[in-house]
């Protein structure tokens, strides 16, 4: 046996490998049974066994005994123990927050709004949240554990350590979100902190209309337009972590609209929520997206808005070729009105990377932006499931 600290380190690296991706097929896919675990590592039914009873009694995953009569030896059913590992969440809107507990497998266990506050500190709207965080862990169940915390911004974000370099609609400016959250939270648990648009990508992807695409392109928001765009099934970030800024690619630089980031023309400028208002008229509705559900199928009102939609389109399809661009947020609701008029300008573009192109309505609805931060808040323990866990329980034990 080779005993050299090299082949124990690699065997360990092997080891950890293998416990993450049964665990992340579990936590994406839901309950299967042990021979499809089996069929997807590549292992033998023992090593799988032994990693799954590894699992079980970290308490991530559960046995069951399976249902039914099938052919030969039926096989163990193992599901992901949805109530015993969660991730805690804080979506920052421009209308609203809220703090939601998601559990593995993306349960939401519990989620609650918090009212908006106009021109509040980002501190305060964390104090706020954490007398509701309070209240939802406290409902949490016996012996489960936190191992992270995901954090939604309409802005740009630093990936490398959440700083909000910008959120226009939120009035922050080189906000250190992070640090205040850990500070406020008194927690060193690992704090994950992303776009909107980006985390309604990557939940759409993982969950939503999406589901087992490799090349995505999600074009989302309201008042802004926030993109996400999956390249080879992971989110493109880009060097900093600003990339999919698709809101501000200037489309009509010439005698298009002054943008609130300060360039002329942007796409946000002829597709965003002031543009839909103004194109529908005198509309009293505060909530344009109820307004839209009573808006006919090519209402002409809207066409304007549709074609400009199109070309944007069009742009992105030729630069990323993706199978789908999936439409959230109020452009779910444009795009049911205004498709003919998209098609009708993605008709006029070149044609191959159309080709197999799906466009579609975004299918997660409001908890889409929470699901996201819970996926990006679970990538720890599914790339270390136990390490993870062991240091997860170490920091609420402190
Ligand atoms: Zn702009």
């Amino acid at each position: 046996m080779n005993t050299s600290p090299l082949a124990g380190a690699t065997q360990d690296e092997m080891r950890k490998r293998n416990l993450g991706s049964l665990l992340k097929h579990l936590h994406v896919n839901g309950t299967c049974p042990r021979s499809e675990l089996t069929a997807l590592t590549g292992l033998n039914r023992s090593t799988v066994g032994a990693l799954t009873a590894e699992l079980e009694e970290a308490g991530l995953v559960r046995s069951e005994q399976p249902i039914g009569r099938g052919v030969g030896r039926p096989s163990i059913m193992v599901a992901p123990a949805r109530e015993r590992a969660y991730v805690l969440t804080i979506d920052v809107g421009v209308e609203h927050a809220s703090v939601a507990l998601i559990g593995l497998g993306g349960w939401v266990q519990a989620r609650r709004e918090l009212p908006h506050v106009r021109g509040e500190t980002p501190r305060k709207l964390i104090q706020r949240a954490s007398r509701v965080i309070e209240s939802l862990v406290a409902t949490a169940a016996e012996g489960s554990v936190c191992v992270g915390i995901g954090v939604s911004v309409p802005g740009v974000v630093r990936h490398s350590d959440g700083l909000v370099r910008i959120a226009p609609n939120l009035g922050w400016i080189e906000v250190p979100l992070g640090s205040v959250i850990a500070t406020v939270l008194r927690t060193t648990l690992p704090i994950a902190i992303a776009n909107d648009a980006d985390l309604t990508a990557i939940a759409e992807h993982a969950r939503g209309a999406a589901r087992g695409m490799s090349h995505v392109v999600l074009v989302s928001g309201d008042v802004g337009v926030g993109g996400g765009i999956i390249i080879d099934g992971e989110l493109m970030t880009g060097a900093g972590g600003y990339g999919g800024e698709i809101g501000h690619m200037v489309v009509n630089p010439i005698d298009g609209r002054l943008c609130r980031c300060g360039s002329v023309g942007c796409w946000e400028t002829t597709i965003g929520e002031q543009a839909v208002r103004e194109a529908l008229g005198d509309i009293t509705e505060t909530d344009v997206r109820s307004y839209l559900t009573t808006v006919p199928h090519g209402d002409p009102r809207l066409a304007e808005v549709g074609r400009w939609l199109g070309i944007g389109v069009a742009n992105l399809v030729n630069i990323c070729n993706p199978q789908a661009v999936v439409f959230g947020g109020i452009f779910g609701d444009v795009y049911r009105v205004v498709d003919d008029y998209v098609a009708e300008q993605l008709g006029k573009s070149l044609s191959a990377p159309v080709e197999s192109l799906v466009l579609k309505q975004a299918a997660l609805g409001p908890d889409s932006v929470s699901m996201g931060a819970a996926e990006l808040a679970f990538l720890p323990l599914l790339s270390d499931p136990l390490g993870h866990l062991a240091r997860c329980r170490e920091v609420s034990a402190a």
